[in-house]
């Protein structure tokens, strides 16, 4: 089974808001066997809507249509989906009376155009909405079906939860599609693709995706099958030869994040971390604090950006700096060591770069970062080259410093 998503709204024609529905159901419909056809973003307007929905009847059974369901003037959809299902808007009492009754309760008088909101493409099932006031549509002209379903995100998705997910899921005949994300740290796309390539490729089913991002590698298999526990073993069949070949890189299985893996270890063994960054500008400790039951594990974070503030926050000497240069091993290492000490944790994370455009010489140019990982009985240390951006080499240096930790909690 196929189908289209059309996203209703001028908004998202403007650059201030983007249509996110889709992804949401792409997701879910993925999951039960039902495949994108291709998507649209329309404005309010009727003429272009109803020829992109004949278009898109002409090629698939299932058209999910998400937004202008609400009562002014600029919602059209199902005005024109009513049209070209062929089942007129009729006003339905109950629904009005519904309407009516809300307003009462909150004191408010009810205005002439939410009447709007009770008429019903006639013979139409009514979806209600449980978040919101504008109801939603399940229209059905013989084998096509057209889902009517609210803008906001958190209406449609309860609406698609409750009353769609499961009456899709009996139509698409039992086909099931099941993901698995794995991550890594550690290696570039190519040196990743070239040692799993002659693994997957000799896979058609799961098909394999890799996405890459700063400092981070997403590996996606997506199997194909008639129930989720075959669809569960062709995952595991392929993923634990890919898990094989590229060993402790892989950081996460089920597409956890690097500051979710690191915490989990961290609780395992009751440890304790703290960080003092300069360059990463409080980065790593967010991305830590992030993480729901952080402070078990997460004792402080100091942000030293000034060579004074490293001294006074993290006790790296003065001298130290001034011999070495902020940006150096020695002082990434003291800030590890220092902030440890004072923070009375397992671990301490010091972090020192030049994230750029300005402040680069040839010796230490932008995009060079040390990070030292303290402990008791050992410093490790890494002094890498950075490409992109500020914002690129922050991040990156963040997930450094978290992978640093993770691989000495292994
Ligand atoms: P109501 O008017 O009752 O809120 P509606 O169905 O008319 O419901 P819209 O007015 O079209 O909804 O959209 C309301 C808001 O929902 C928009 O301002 C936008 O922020 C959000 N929204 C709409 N469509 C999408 C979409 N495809 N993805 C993400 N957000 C959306
Ligand atoms: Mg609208």
């Amino acid at each position: 089974m196929k189908a289209e998503i059309i996203a209703i709204g001028s908004e998202l024609l403007t650059p201030d808001r983007m249509d996110t529905n889709s992804l949401y159901l792409t997701e879910k419909l993925n999951s039960i066997g039902i495949d994108l056809n291709s998507k649209s973003v329309v404005g309010d307007d009727e003429s272009s809507l109803e020829q992109m929905l004949r278009h898109a009847l002409n090629r698939v059974d299932l058209v999910i249509a998400t937004g202008g369901l609400g009562p002014t003037e600029d919602d059209i959809t199902k005005k024109v989906f009513a049209r070209v299902f062929k089942m007129p808007l009729v006003l339905e009492e109950q629904i009005l009376r519904k309407i009516e009754e809300r307003f009462r309760s909150r004191g408010l008088t009810m205005t002439s155009n939410n009447a709007r909101q009770a008429l019903v493409p006639s013979g139409a099932q009514v979806l209600e909405n449980e978040a919101g006031t504008a109801p939603g549509f399940w229209l059905q002209m013989e084998n096509q079906h057209a889902l009517l379903l609210p803008g906001p995100p958190h209406e449609m998705q309860a609406m698609f939860e409750r009353q769609c997910f499961d009456r899709l899921k009996s139509m698409s005949k039992g086909v099931r599609i099941c993901k698995r994300i794995f991550k890594l740290t550690g290696m570039t796309e190519s040196a990743c693709d070239a040692r799993i390539a002659p693994i997957y490729t000799l896979y058609k089913n799961p098909v394999t995706t890799i996405l890459a991002s700063p400092g981070e590698i997403e590996i996606h298999l997506k199997a194909t099958a008639n129930d989720e526990s075959e669809a569960n073993s062709l995952l595991d069949e392929l993923g634990e030869k890919i898990e094989m070949e590229l060993g402790d890189n892989i950081f996460a299985r089920r597409g956890e994040s690097l500051e979710q893996v690191v915490g989990m270890y961290l609780t395992m063994r009751q440890a304790t971390v703290s960080v003092a960054e300069s360059c990463t500008g409080g980065l790593v400790a967010e991305r830590l604090t992030r993480v729901s039951g952080s402070s078990a594990y997460f004792l402080s974070g100091a942000v030293c950006y000034s060579n004074e503030a490293k001294t006074e926050l993290a006790d790296v000497p003065p001298l130290l700096i001034q011999m070495n240069g902020a940006v150096s091993r020695e002082v990434a290492v003291g800030l590890a060591e220092g902030i440890r000490k004072r923070s009375q944790t397992t671990y301490g994370i010091g972090v020192t770069g030049i994230a750029g455009p300005t402040g680069g010489t040839p010796e230490k140019p932008v995009g060079l970062v040390h990070l030292a990982l303290s402990s008791e009985l050992q410093v490790d240390h890494r002094e890498v080259r950075l490409p992109g951006d500020r914002r690129r080499i922050r991040w990156w240096a963040s997930q450094i410093a978290l992978d640093m930790l993770r691989r000495r909690l292994l």
